[in-house]
């Protein structure tokens, strides 16, 4: 099949000289530097984007703290839901548009862009749309004494933080963005965005399309740039709470640089080494798309996705020829093509720390299938099997956030527990049985965030999702997202 035509609006769109979102409007960058966009498929610089001084982000942080303080605040619980309907209209309306620009910076299939980024993007707009009117506090009633028939009732209220910084990283940069705009504008927050330096171009499109679905200047900013940026907008003054998503070592850092900042508030969600238990009475034929579906998407580049297979002993090589069967058969290829199933690394330097991996594999002779780079142009590996040496090998431990999976066999369920609880991250675990009661027993036992049975990787607005250990503190989505956008305030009164 061919590729699908690029749209003339993200012609035009790419080829803009991108400044900054600031109050409502495209600014021009104060400085020259500048970061390329390369599409990882074929190595072209596709656009250039601005590196933010700190005086633009400070610029950003005051059109937010404005914003709040004024325009936000003036809204109505029900208007900021229906605004950020109109923008999951609107994204909707540009889905083809949105989908080609991540597919262009990140290397995502082009139908993955469409019905899991763009698709959902529009859905958990509309999910937190539903929360802004549904944000209430609680009465209760004080057992103080009363002396001369006095009496006392207390309420609490949930009120908005201020202004959100949220830092995105390049996997999921619209969908994951839009999370963050989310959560902040239905508790009547605002947000300044820093969107990864890789994929930075759907966040400043979403940013205008704001503007037209009628969210007030100042709302949602965008500043674009690399690390330094982040840390600029984590120390400007009117910043409230960071939200972020990212990597293990730069969560660390900035929940330090936070919690320095008169305990600005965080939550941090990050990597994993997420670990799927396939249990003896597993069927692998019917068990098998829906794992590779999961393990696979993005050429493994989700932090919700499974690194780590642990197969009952009895079924490990039937999984092992199953398994090498079918990622051998992945058509590699163009994300823009349609029929592509496994498309490139999304930048340089990943696709550079992967190949590290690799060569360690096969080095150590640890390679079961694939475990090679492809030759030419663009970023593309092999889908990855790998046996480990043990529990302390490091690719067991480390994340390598690709399409690089070990699996290692397991005998009790005593075992089973005791190496998938062997690692500092605790996003994402899953059990493959048809023997409920094994998996609800296993359940409990298990250190990780999210646990799925006979699934792993779907995320659902209505269901929170976050991490233990080193994958992060605090939770998104559901109700759980409420606590760390605002203030609880207790009010008492004697009467
Ligand atoms: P990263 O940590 O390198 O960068 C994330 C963002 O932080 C980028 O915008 C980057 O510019 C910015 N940044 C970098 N250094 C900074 C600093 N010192 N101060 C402020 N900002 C800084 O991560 P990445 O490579 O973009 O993303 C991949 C990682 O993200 C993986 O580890 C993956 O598991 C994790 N991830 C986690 C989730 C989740 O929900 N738990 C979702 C997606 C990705």
């Amino acid at each position: 099949m061919s590729e699908v035509q690029i749209l003339a609006s993200v012609q035009q769109f790419i080829t803009r000289q991108h400044g900054h979102f600031i109050h409502g409007q495209c600014t021009d960058a104060e400085s020259s530097e500048r970061v390329a966009l390369v599409n990882p498929a074929t190595e072209q610089v596709i656009a250039t984007i601005a590196v933010a001084t700190e005086h633009e982000v400070d610029q950003a942080v005051q059109s937010a703290h404005d914003a709040f303080h004024h325009a936000w605040a003036d809204t109505s619980p029900y208007e900021r839901g229906q605004k950020l309907n109109k923008l999951a209209d609107l994204v909707e309306q540009h889905a083809e548009e949105l989908a080609q620009l991540e597919t262009l910076t990140t290397g995502k299939l082009i139908n993955l862009s469409r019905h899991l980024e763009v698709a959902q993007t529009v859905v958990f707009l509309r999910y937190f749309a539903g929360w802004a009117t549904k944000i209430h506090g609680q009465t209760m009633q004080p057992s103080i004494p009363s002396m001369q028939g006095e009496k006392y009732t207390a309420y609490t209220m949930r009120q908005p933080i201020g202004v959100v910084a949220g830092i995105v990283p390049w996997n999921f940069s619209l969908m994951i963005g839009c999370w963050k705009i989310g959560a902040a504008l239905t508790t009547g927050c605002t947000i300044v965005l820093k969107p990864s330096e890789f994929t930075t171009l759907s966040l400043l499109r979403l940013a205008e399309l704001a503007i037209e679905a009628g969210i007030p200047a100042g709302v949602i900013n965008v500043v674009t740039g690399t690390g330094q940026t982040g840390q600029y907008l984590i120390d400007s003054k009117y910043i409230k709470k960071v939200s972020f998503t990212g990597s293990v070592p730069t969560g660390i850092a900035i929940g330090q640089q936070a919690m320095k900042n008169d305990l600005t508030r965080v939550s941090l969600e990050l990597g994993g080494k997420n670990a799927a238990a396939i249990l003896a009475d597993a069927n692998i034929d019917e068990i098998l798309p829906t794992l590779l579906q999961a393990t696979f998407v993005h050429q493994g580049q989700v932090c919700a996705a499974p690194e780590r297979f642990f197969i009952h002993q009895s079924k490990y090589d039937e999984f092992i020829e199953k398994l090498t069967g079918a990622i051998q058969q992945f058509k590699i290829g163009s994300p823009l093509d349609e029929s592509t199933m496994f498309g490139p690394l999304s930048n340089k330097a990943h696709f550079d720390k992967v190949k590290q991996y690799l060569q360690m594999a096969q080095n150590n002779d640890q390679v079961i299938s694939g475990g090679k780079v492809l030759a030419g142009i663009g970023y593309f590996v092999e889908p990855t099997l790998l046996k480990v040496t043990g529990v302390d090998d490091p690719l067991f431990i480390e994340e390598t956030f690709g399409p690089v999976v070990d699996v290692i066999a397991f005998e009790s369920d005593e075992e089973l527990i005791t190496m998938m609880n062997h690692s500092r991250f605790g996003l994402t675990a899953s059990v493959w049985s048809n023997d409920l009661a094994k998996a609800l027993r296993l359940i409990p036992q298990i250190e990780a965030g999210s646990v799925w049975v006979n699934m792993h990787t779907f995320l659902d607005p209505a269901v929170p999702f976050g991490g233990v250990k080193a994958s992060g503190q605090g939770r998104e989505f559901s109700d759980a997202f409420i606590e760390d956008y605002t203030e609880l305030k207790s009010v008492m009164i004697r009467y």
